[in-house]
């Protein structure tokens, strides 16, 4: 007989974690390496020794639970690394992140439970930092993992200045010591991560779960337009030089990149600083964030190739500078064939009406993917929302997404 989670330990696992963090309006702010990330990561290890399993932080601040003594004859064996984050944005919802470590904490005591026999080592990783939202480094703990380490600053900040360095050694972790954290490419035979869709596809066509072909490509740019300062009163229209009117072309032409251009999936102007922002001056200057993605990389080219060509034609026409600031690349990247086909088969199995969709956020897996081929699993979100308190998902998919990574676990 096929292994069954407990579904009531696992809902009620994620409603005791709702409450670290939480705001009182469903919203929880549990930013990376923040007192209340802290407790959940505490809370986490101690479910796992309660449950049987070790649990041991690596110097990047990852917790990792394994069986006792790596299940035997562990020696050299590869590992089937599955989990996702619990740290999240401020004022986020209960489910991104926490939803896949906590599932696959339920999975990993189910299978000491039941004493399956697995080819691979499993282990379940609770990824640090994730989000970036109180240390601007998104994807810390899965990036230390797959050696991306050169991606990474030597002494990394918040926004305030305060270094890592404290508040990763309260959580288990050491700056100096994060080469120690990174796993060699053969030791890891596959990456599978359970998460929420964060958007409204599966919801919309009725399907319980969701089978990610590819994680989004992204393009993030700055741009900065610069004109003149002027009184709002006495300057006349012809002899104003207005970043303001530039950059509201330019969040239009952004929008015509996806819209009517049609060269990129998603396209958005989501930050604008204004200065001097005072309603009775002519701003000095305008800068505005830029975000691209695409699952295809030649159209996340094509994308910024045109939107630079606008840009400059926008600056030309003003005659203003027009700054343009890559912050960051980051390539689409495919799930494994072999993984995908194990997910469908277990959706199958369990009768669960699936479909192939691509991830629109980003997730640990892409950067896992440096090194293991990667699954990931999408369970609905109600309304298509999240990253707010309102995010949520039915119990009856939490708990099918559950045992979908269980079986997938067991197939492998
Ligand atoms: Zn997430």
């Amino acid at each position: 007989m096929t292994p069954d989670i407990d579904a009531r330990r696992l809902l009620d696992r994620i409603e005791a974690f709702a409450r670290i963090g939480g705001n009182g309006d469903g919203g929880i702010t549990r930013e990376g390496f923040g007192a209340a990330d802290l407790e959940a990561r505490a809370r986490l290890s101690k479910e796992a020794q309660i449950g049987g399993l070790d649990s041991t932080v690596d110097a990047a601040g990852n917790v990792l639970i394994r069986r006792p003594e790596g299940g035997r004859g562990a020696e050299g064996r590869r590992v089937l690394l599955f989990g996702s984050h619990l740290d999240t944005v401020a004022n986020g919802g209960r489910l991104d992140g926490a939803y896949g470590v906590l599932a696959g904490l339920e999975v990993m005591q189910t299978i000491v439970e039941s004493g399956a026999e697995l080819t691979y080592e499993p282990v379940l990783v609770a990824f640090s930092n994730e989000e970036g939202a109180l240390f601007p480094q998104p994807f810390w703990g899965s990036k230390v993992l797959a050696g991306a380490l050169e991606t990474l600053p030597e002494d990394p900040r918040d926004r305030s200045g305060r270094s890592l360095r404290h508040p990763l050694a309260l959580a288990g972790g050491d700056l100096a010591a994060l080469s120690t954290a990174v796993w060699p490419a053969e030791s890891v035979a596959a990456y599978l991560e359970l998460h929420v869709e964060q958007g409204p596809v599966l919801e919309r066509g009725g399907r319980t779960i969701g089978v990610v072909d590819s994680i989004t490509g992204r393009t993030q740019l700055t741009v900065e337009v610069r004109g003149s300062a002027g009184h709002a009163g006495t300057t006349p229209m012809e002899l104003r030089r207005d970043p303001m009117t530039v950059a509201a072309r330019i969040v239009l032409a952004v929008e015509d990149l996806a819209g009517e251009q049609r060269l990129c999936r998603v396209a958005t102007v989501g930050w604008v600083e204004v200065q001097p922002n005072s309603p009775n001056t002519i701003a000095d200057s305008v800068r505005l964030t830029i975000d691209l993605r695409d699952s295809v990389p030649s159209n996340l080219e094509n994308a910024e190739q045109a939107l630079r060509t606008s840009l400059a034609s926008l600056g030309k026409q003003a005659e203003m500078h027009i700054d343009i600031r890559v912050d960051a690349r980051a390539a689409p990247v495919a799930t494994d064939p072999v993984l995908r086909a194990a997910i469908t088969a277990s959706a199958d199995e369990l009768g669960l009406p699936h479909q192939t969709l691509p991830s629109g956020a980003g997730h640990d897996a892409q950067i896992v993917a440096r090194i293991a081929p990667i699954g990931m699993i999408f369970v609905p979100s109600i309304g298509g929302v999240s990253h707010v308190p309102e995010e949520d998902t039915a119990a009856t998919d939490l708990v099918a997404g559950a045992r979908v990574l269980l079986r997938t676990v067991l197939r492998l």
